[in-house]
């Protein structure tokens, strides 16, 4: 980008049910758009765009009174239900594409470290199209969060998905990856897994995590199996073919058996009890129903790419 240009900013932030975080949130937010005009040469334009996931407490009159007493500086977003955190991002940046040089997407519960979000400007401004977050410490995460994070990065890596280890949801994106990632329409968004397919110009900032200031984790353990199963299931084919591996094993362990009581019939010795029997119904039984399951998650994608439905739908936008 042009060295001297001031880059309009935007700060995406997805809000589910956050009453409780948003009275300290937004105006840190607004802080941070006047230490990115005085301090790191962005525009005065820079603004922040929340979006209401479809929340049931306070969310959205708070985003609608800080949208009033911040106009442009503060837009509002509300979608007409529950989208899941991915669906509501895709919702605020797909709102940012066109308005901003860069929109920087984070968690309304500020655990990001903000210190990276100038880190992240100046990589930009060095040329940079995606600015990928990457959590270096995970000190502040449960040991649950943890421990599911490192089964997650390593089962991505197992299946060949290139991923960006500990990346965040919180990262850079310039004007251009906006403008290609809305030439990607499928159905089942993984933003993170979706990033290196984007740009080449990508770098990365590592920052530690900080505990969640105030409100639960929106994330149950569903919702992580979820994000789990839709990434691995939207990039790898790793798991078909597992099964087919599988499939061949089991039939060829099956040949050697056959042929072994064939010869043990053969020679008149007596054929082994019922456990030779029912050992491999029960093994078999559960193998096919686990392909079965395998190979139905990505039938599912199928029908639901088919279908081609919006990832989410707006109820009302507020930004004047
Ligand atoms: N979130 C959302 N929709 C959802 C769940 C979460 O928009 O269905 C938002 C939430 O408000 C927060 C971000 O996604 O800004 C991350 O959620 P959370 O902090 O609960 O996740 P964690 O940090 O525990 O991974
Ligand atoms: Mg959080």
């Amino acid at each position: 980008m042009d060295p001297l240009k001031q880059p309009i900013i935007a700060l995406v932030c997805p809000c589910y049910n956050e009453h409780e975080v948003l009275p300290d949130s937004i105006p840190r937010l607004i802080q941070l758009l006047d230490e990115f005009h005085g301090e790191h040469g962005c525009s005065a334009e820079s603004f922040v765009v929340l979006v209401d996931d479809g929340s049931r407490d306070d969310t959205w009159r708070l985003i609608s009174d800080a949208a009033a007493v911040n106009p442009g500086r503060v837009r509002g977003v509300r979608l007409a239900r529950n989208a899941g955190h991915q669906n509501a991002l895709m919702a605020g940046l797909a709102y940012a594409t066109g308005k901003c040089d860069a929109a920087i997407s984070l968690d309304v519960d500020l655990q990001d470290d903000l210190s990276a979000l100038s880190k992240m400007i100046a990589e930009h401004k060095a040329g940079a199209e995606i600015v990928l977050g990457v959590k270096s410490e995970r000190e502040a995460d449960s040991f649950f969060k943890t421990a599911t994070a490192q089964m997650f990065y390593g089962g991505m890596k197992l299946m060949g998905v290139n991923l960006v280890a500990n990346h965040a949801d919180c990262r850079l994106m310039s004007d251009k990856a906006l403008r290609n990632l809305a030439q990607f329409p499928e159905y089942s968004l993984f933003l993170r897994g979706l990033q290196p397919m984007l740009h080449q110009r990508l770098s990365t900032v590592t920052y530690p995590i900080s505990p969640r200031a105030a409100g639960q984790s929106k994330y149950s353990l569903t919702k992580m199996l979820g994000l789990a199963i839709d990434g691995i299931t939207s990039f790898s084919v790793t798991p078909l073919r597992l099964i087919s591996w599988t499939g061949a094993a089991v039939s060829l362990a099956s040949l050697l058996f056959a042929i072994n009581g064939l010869v043990q019939a053969l020679m008149g010795r007596a054929l082994p009890g019922w456990a030779s029997i029912t050992v491999p119904l029960y093994l078999l039984g559960g193998v096919t129903m686990l392909s079965l399951g395998i190979v139905g998650e990505y039938v599912g994608k199928i029908y639901l790419e088919v279908k081609q439905r919006p990832r989410y739908l707006i109820d009302e936008t507020v930004d004047t």
